[in-house]
């Protein structure tokens, strides 16, 4: 698997192997809280499929598809997910074949199993217990019927998913350097722990004293916190850096509530307010809730005058999924 190393934004350009893109947005809110002065980056106008961070990762991903010669991609996750979605888009852009192993569960028509089904992915559905061995099963049949198949892991994780976000984090830095507004902390959803494992990198490589705040989406402490610090060691260790300990991954599960999808009012709230009063929208399961975590945060903590960043890390689709919710709320 090729793995392209850290490099600043420009000199990825500048050697123009692959296809790069702007920079997304950094947009001022109006909120108010505490005196602090409130910042998205709207990863989720990325101009990939919808966008995300899922977009941002799968890029990369395709790029070494491409210096590979790959010429069938296999994935896992829920038909339901972001990252599936992507994936399926991709591969029919790039006209290869895409295999989905997805676990047993809801069947719910959403918004992004009906774009997979129709972007033309096999789904290979399967109780939980067997996705690792049914994974096996369609790499060999694809490679007995002469195909090189390349494996993504499920939400993008890996190296390769690490180094997007390295890269996003070059992408605020050159903001920071060239507005001279620097923030002292960045909040996102963190759900598989990649995105915050590349912010952490980021930040590493660079010295940086930001606080870069998980706020956990489904995961609890520490089993969260532990797979961010093992992604963030695995991505320096390739790099023949030091390893870090865990002390700079900040994984907040507090607002995780029943676990992976579930929300309350106040989510619901939160999401009606920064739509109708930012006009950005977002979703129950990832960005809406952890706006409302980092609020949360924030009056705990009792954070006051600092300049905040939000990474939007996308999930459109779920906001139309959600809307008959949010509408009534
Ligand atoms: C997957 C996802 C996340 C979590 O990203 P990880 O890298 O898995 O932590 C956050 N927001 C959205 C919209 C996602 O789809």
């Amino acid at each position: 698997m090729s793995f392209r190393p850290f490099q600043e934004q420009s000199e990825c350009v500048e050697r123009g192997t692959m296809k790069t893109f702007a920079a997304t947005p950094i947009q001022k809110l109006k909120l108010d809280l505490n005196n602090n002065h409130f910042y998205v980056k709207r990863d989720d106008l990325f101009p990939i499929s919808f966008g995300g961070n899922k977009a941002r990762k799968a890029i990369l991903f395709f790029e070494a598809i491409r210096q590979g010669s790959f010429d069938s991609v296999v994935t896992y996750g829920s038909e339901s997910s972001n990252h599936c979605r992507v994936i399926a888009n991709l591969a029919a852009s790039y006209g290869i074949p895409c295999h989905i192993v997805t676990p047993d569960g809801s069947t719910k028509r959403t918004v992004n199993r009906k774009m997979v089904e129709w972007f033309g992915a096999r789904i290979v559905q399967c109780p939980v217990s067997d996705v690792a061995s049914i994974i096996d099963k369609v790499i060999e049949e694809l490679k007995s019927e002469g195909f090189k198949p390349y494996f993504i892991e499920g939400g993008g994780h890996g190296n390769i998913g690490t180094q997007a976000y390295v890269e996003a984090y070059n992408e605020i830095r050159n903001y920071e350097r060239e507005t001279g507004t620097y923030f002292k902390y960045i909040f996102h959803a963190s759900g598989t722990g990649t995105t915050q494992a590349g912010l952490i990198c980021g930040k590493t490589l660079h010295g940086d004293k930001k606080e870069i705040v998980g706020i956990s989406i489904a995961r609890k402490q520490p089993r969260g916190g532990t797979v961010i610090l093992e992604s963030v060691n695995c991505y320096l260790r390739e790099l023949g850096y030091e390893e870090i300990s865990d002390d700079v991954v900040t994984f907040v599960d507090d607002f995780v509530l029943n676990g992976y999808g579930t929300y309350n009012d106040q989510i619901i709230h939160t999401i009606k307010n920064i739509l109708f009063f930012e006009g950005i929208p977002s979703d129950p399961t990832y960005t809406g809730k952890a706006f409302w975590g980092m609020i949360e945060y924030i009056k705990k903590m009792e954070i006051v005058n600092q300049n905040i960043l939000f990474i939007h890390t996308g999930g459109t689709p779920l906001f139309f999924d959600a809307m008959e919710e949010i509408t009534n709320g």
